[in-house]
């Protein structure tokens, strides 16, 4: 072989490790999201407007509690606060917690020993606890966690401007006050770690579900719907920003039920991812969380009808089995789940990406029941899924009625059983996508490449492909010529 043509046989091969590598770090994250994905915290970014004290806000748990912190930080914008990214700069240091599983407040702990050091050099330095762990273990916090001299819930953020003076007069302050009627539909959050491109939108507040194993409806209190003007406002606002996509946020998205004060409108959940689709086509139009019980023929209709709706449901299942989907409450069972999947698929064909939760371990699961999880995993063939053992939390009807009774080590291993299935899923469904085009919206420069872009699928695929002469927020049609697992990689095609 000459010359010359090992130089052509070995530049498709460099691209083809190039490439590779690429996916190879990008999997590396994605497996550890598998487990850890509602673990990792998020920080607030560095903002100097010339304010005269700043805050640091390190948010912990799912995207509502992420959406949380960027309305904390316009309230306290208002109140003379800058943002930083460096907690040893801050003047206020907010964790705005998770409760949802036993390790998820453990870190938190090991958080505040961490700022305590920052806390005995400067005296001044005010700590506060924020959201679902400061709602549930509301001034047994303040005893137990000496250093922490705010603890506020999730509906009390209004407060906050007067909770920081007390504590500016070195009292301690707890508002753990659950409202019925707080959206804060009027305030515009602030985006704290925006790529610019896509956001989240909370479109109402709480649970009235009382799955047995969740402490959600205790710290969120009850479900509450936001006003739907003020959320098309936001999603227009958003756009003339230069976002194209949001996400619709809510425990159960599909039991939106928003009515008016006067008058008697009303507006579900169908018809409102109907008025945020009408935005603008170019508005990409995301929704979480769906629940079994709730999602309905209207609502997948709605998705068909707009190419702005992605095609992609997050539909929790929890277990495969009817008997632990009774003990948990979930109000549904395997039959009722694998009748809403085929209306998906009936509605919205194979192409529409289907994700979920799934718990393992549950008190009293056995083997077989544990079989049953894997055999609906094998019949729905999610795209993606995020799995948990069970993690018994105080005060919850599980906690209360049944025992937490199936060893840590059958735990883990029937979870790393859904985790190794639910890779091949993965897997097998990215396969399906080689050879297809996509339309991708490019979000950004991948996170070890910056000459390749990053964006998703309408199914919510992460997709890697070479920035070429594109810019974030452009649509770009890219053909898919490899995957892994968790990443698609392809070229754009004009
Ligand atoms: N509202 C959503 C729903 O109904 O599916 C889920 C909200 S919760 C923040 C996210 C996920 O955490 C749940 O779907 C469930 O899989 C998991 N989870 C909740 N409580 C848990 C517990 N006690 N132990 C383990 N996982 C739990
Ligand atoms: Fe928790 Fe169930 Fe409500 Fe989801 S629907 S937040 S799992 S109680």
């Amino acid at each position: 072989m000459s010359y010359i043509q090992l130089i052509f046989v070995s530049l498709p091969f460099l691209k083809h490790k190039k490439m590779k590598q690429v996916i190879e770090d990008i999997d590396f994250v994605s497996k550890e999201t598998y487990k850890e994905a509602c673990d990792l915290p998020k920080i607030s970014k560095e903002e100097n407007t010339g304010k005269s004290r700043r805050l640091y806000i390190e948010s912990y748990g799912c995207q509502m509690n992420f959406s949380d912190s960027e309305i904390v930080m316009s309230i306290m914008q208002a109140s003379g606060f800058d943002s930083t990214a460096n907690y040893k700069n801050a003047d206020v240091i907010f964790l705005n917690t998770c409760s949802i599983r036993e390790n998820a407040e453990q870190k938190i702990r090991n958080k505040l020993a961490q700022f305590n050091i920052i806390k005995k050099e400067k005296p001044t330095l005010i700590v506060g606890v924020l959201g679902c762990m400061a709602e549930r273990l509301k001034t047994q916090l303040l005893e137990e966690e000496k250093i922490v001299d705010l603890v506020i819930g999730p509906d009390a953020y209004r407060d906050l401007p007067n909770l920081i003076a007390e504590a500016d007069e070195g009292n301690k302050a707890v508002n753990v006050f659950l409202s019925r009627e707080e959206t804060y539909a009027d305030i515009s959050p602030v985006r704290l770690n925006s790529n610019g491109i896509t956001a989240f939108i909370s479109i109402m507040r709480g649970c009235n579900n009382m799955c047995s194993f969740c402490v959600v409806p205790y710290t969120r209190g009850r479900e509450r719907s936001r006003d739907p003007y003020s959320i098309v406002k936001e999603a227009s606002n958003l756009f003339s920003e230069g976002y194209r996509e949001v996400t619709l946020l809510g425990q159960n998205v599909d039991s939106y039920n928003w009515k008016a004060k006067e008058g008697n409108e009303t507006v579900n959940f169908a018809e409102l991812l109907e008025k945020v689709a009408l935005v603008h086509p170019d508005l990409r139009v995301r929704f979480s969380t769906s629940h079994p019980k709730d999602i309905t023929d209207a609502v997948l209709h709605t998705i068909k009808k707009y190419d702005n709706i992605c095609k992609a449901i997050h539909l929790p299942a929890q277990s495969g089995n009817s008997r632990i989907l009774g003990l948990m409450n979930r109000t549904y069972n395997r039959e009722w789940y694998i009748q809403k999947i085929d209306r998906i698929r009936t509605i919205l064909g194979e192409d529409c990406g289907i994700t979920t939760d799934m718990i393992t371990g549950f008190c009293s699961e056995t083997e077989e029941e544990h079989g049953e999880t894997l055999s609906l995993m094998e019949y729905v063939q999610y795209h993606f899924a995020y799995m948990f053992t069970y993690s018994e939390r105080p005060g919850t009807p599980a906690a209360k009625q049944f025992k937490d009774d199936i060893d840590e080590t059958v735990k883990k291993r029937r979870l790393n059983e859904i985790i190794a299935l639910q890779s091949k899923h993965s897997l097998i469904r990215n396969k399906k996508e080689i050879g297809k085009v996509r339309r991708v919206l490019v979000e950004g420069v991948s996170k070890r490449s910056d000459t390749f872009y990053k964006g998703r699928t309408t199914q919510n695929t992460t997709i890697i492909f070479p920035e070429g002469k594109f810019k974030k927020g452009n649509y770009v049609d890219v053909l898919v010529e490899d995957c892994t697992a968790a990443t698609l990689f392809g070229k754009v095609v004009e």
